[in-house]
């Protein structure tokens, strides 16, 4: 199955990738997952894409192009993969189209996590993040038990910098303007599905698997 996972930030794209992934067997590739390993690692795609990343902004799309074709070239991508947080427009959507016409492939199917704009700031803000492991934990929803401290690794827990107040009211503008008309794009080809996002962690993985299970091989 090749599929991408679009919904704005805070929809729980990154922990329902982590489900529906394991659920069928292909590797995520998370766009911001990537840029965040080479920030920590110091690398020089890590320094171009952090100034954009601590602003909210998209990174340029000849960056992240290249490093998605060269992921997707990967062994382990060749069979399937759940792409998250990739494309972020339009334009990178029809780089996508570019890169699967390499190998004779195409998208099997495109699922929007649907969550209203409220209950997104309320997810982002309280939203803190596994500096060993990168599970993402909620102050609410679902906390760890020992405050600051993952519970799957034992790994220190940090806010991001792009979850303060700001930053996520830019990040919804830019999805608002960027990232939301690839709703209607992929609609149009009919290879859109939409779930409701709401709920548990646990809801919304049943009812994205019985979503996409009619599109796995
Ligand atoms: P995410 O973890 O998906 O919210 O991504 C964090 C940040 O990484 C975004 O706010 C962007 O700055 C950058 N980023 C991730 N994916 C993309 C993409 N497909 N195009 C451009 N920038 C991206």
């Amino acid at each position: 199955m090749r599929l991408v996972l679009v919904g704005p930030p805070g929809a729980g794209k990154g922990t329902q990738a982590e489900f529906i992934a394991a659920h069928f067997a292909i590797p995520k590739i998370s766009t911001g997952d990537i840029f965040r390993a080479n920030v920590s690692g110091g690398t020089e795609l890590g320094r171009l894409a952090k100034k954009y990343m601590d602003a909210g902004d998209l990174v340029p799309d000849e960056v992240t192009n290249a490093m998605v074709n060269d992921r997707l070239k990967q062994d382990d991508a060749l069979a399937g993969f759940l792409l998250d947080g990739f494309p972020r427009n339009v334009a990178q959507a029809y780089e996508l189209d570019s890169m699967l016409a390499q190998t004779e492939s195409s998208l099997s199917v495109v699922l929007d996590l649907d969550v209203d704009h409220d209950e997104v700031v309320r997810r982002l803000s309280g939203r803190r993040t596994c500096k060993n492991c990168g599970h993402v934990w909620h102050v609410e929803y679902d906390k760890p038990k020992g405050e600051g401290v993952c519970d799957k690794c034992g790994g220190e827990l940090y806010q991001r910098d792009d979850d303060h107040a700001d930053t996520v009211r830019h990040r919804l503008e830019v999805y608002a303007a960027q990232t939301a008309p690839l709703i209607e794009f992929y609609g149009e080809r009919s290879q859109l599905v939409a779930i409701n996002a709401l709920g548990t962690v646990e809801d919304v993985t049943e009812r994205a698997i019985s979503a996409l299970t009619p599109f796995a091989d």
